[in-house]
Parts: structure tokens; C-alpha cells; sequence
């Protein structure tokens, strides 16, 4: 072994249902506006043609059931609820067809954002990376094996202190699983270890230190997190 002048944080990793082996993360992609509802609400056009993308840190991923601290640089945290799959398979420059083989699961996932350092990102032109890659913002539930779940017409919802703020159904996809997949390959060697997150329903809000988030989708495991006091 190569002696390393310090430690780096480990990576995390996500609990399969079923299985003593944990899915490690190795990278994290996440579809924007993926709902036309949201997008609405955000007052963009939804593009038909080929979804977008942005990254957070494999760093940033932590599990449901934590507790987090509100988060530095901003004064408006939100939470988007989402449906993530996770790939277990090598592949690049896959068909719709093929890319279903790659899927090794799916989760729930939170994709916590600075909305406020996102908005001016947006409007000045420039990268969501402060809006988008914040630390702890990946949460995950649970992997349920694609074996035993298929994306159908699940309902997809949030509750931030018990009252329903997302509301939603699988259904309302624009670009499903197989095609956010697809269209991935055709720009990174996928392979395992790469969770995508599929974009949130519309209803996203801001939490204050003390909210506690819940959410699910039909057939896989929730997914909670608490929000803490500022640093
Ligand atoms: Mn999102």
C-alpha cells in the first residue's frame, strides 16, 4: 500500500435490502426538471428532447434517518423528493432497451439544494455547483434490487412535520428511467457505483432547524431526515 500523507473521508454507502453488502457510492448525477409541474413552478420550460444534469460529491451522500445541520450560505434550504436508481452494470453508449440491464436498484433520494445560490446561478449564467453540492444534500433510503420493483405508477410524496408537501406519481416522468440512462452513456462510462436521481414532483419549500422530513415512494423503503440548528 502506498503511504498517503492524510486520510480521506470514506466513502458512503447504501444498505440493499436483502443483502449483508452495502452499495458503495461512487458518483452522484442528478436530472433537472424532470416533472413539468416543477418546472413550472420554476418558471422554465421543461426540455422533451434530452434531460440535463448536474453532480454533487459521492461525499455529500448520507443516509435517511439522520440529522443534519442547516446548512451555511443560505437562508432558503429546500427539499426535493425524488426516485433514484442505482447502476450495477458497466455501460456506454446503451439503447433505451439495454439500459434496463444496468439498473441494480432503486431508491428514495432527497436532493437538498440551496434554492436561493441556485437562483442566482441560474440568473447570472453561471454553475449550480454552491446551489446544488452541498454537504450532506444526497440522501438515500434503503436500495430495493430492480428485481423486486418496477417504475410504474407509484406515488411519490413528502411531508416536512407530518403535512404532505409533495404529492406526486412516477407516471409524470418526461425522460423514465431507461431513458435518463441512455442518454447518460452517451456522456460517461456508467458503471457501478452511479446514482442517478430522477428529478423532483413539483411543491418544493424551504425547512427551518427543527423541521423533520419524511417521504416515500410506493414499494420502496422511506425516507426521513432532521434538520438541525445552523453551525
Ligand atoms: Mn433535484
Amino acid at each position: 500500500m502506498t503511504d498517503m500523507l492524510f486520510e480521506l473521508p470514506t466513502t458512503p454507502s447504501i444498505p440493499v435490502k436483502g443483502e449483508k453488502a452495502e452499495y458503495p457510492v461512487g458518483r452522484i448525477f442528478c436530472v433537472g426538471r424532470n416533472y413539468a409541474a416543477h418546472a413550472a413552478e420554476m418558471g422554465v420550460e421543461v426540455d422533451r428532447e434530452a434531460p440535463f444534469y448536474f453532480t454533487k460529491t459521492p461525499t455529500a451522500a448520507i443516509l435517511s434517518g439522520a440529522t443534519i445541520a442547516y446548512p451555511p450560505g443560505t437562508e432558503n434550504y429546500h427539499y426535493e423528493m425524488e426516485l433514484a436508481l442505482v447502476i450495477g452494470k458497466d455501460g456506454f453508449r446503451v439503447s433505451k432497451d439495454e439500459a434496463k440491464a444496468l439498473i441494480y436498484g432503486y431508491c428514495c433520494a432527497l436532493d437538498m439544494t440551496r434554492r436561493d445560490l441556485q437562483l442566482v446561478a441560474r440568473s447570472k449564467q453561471r454553475p449550480w455547483d454552491l446551489g446544488k453540492d452541498v454537504e450532506q444534500s444526497a440522501v438515500f433510503s434503503t436500495i430495493t434490487k430492480a428485481t423486486e420493483f418496477e417504475v410504474t405508477q407509484q406515488r411519490i410524496h413528502l411531508e416536512v412535520n407530518g403535512e404532505v408537501k409533495q404529492n406526486s406519481n412516477l407516471s409524470f416522468l418526461i425522460h423514465d428511467v431507461c431513458a435518463v440512462v441512455a442518454d447518460l452513456s452517451k456522456f460517461y462510462h456508467l458503471r457501478a457505483g452511479d446514482v442517478i436521481l430522477t428529478g423532483t414532483p413539483e411543491g418544493v419549500g424551504p425547512v427551518v432547524a427543527g423541521d423533520k422530513i419524511t417521504g416515500g415512494i410506493d414499494g420502496l423503503d422511506p425516507i426521513a431526515l432532521t434538520i438541525g440548528a445552523a453551525e
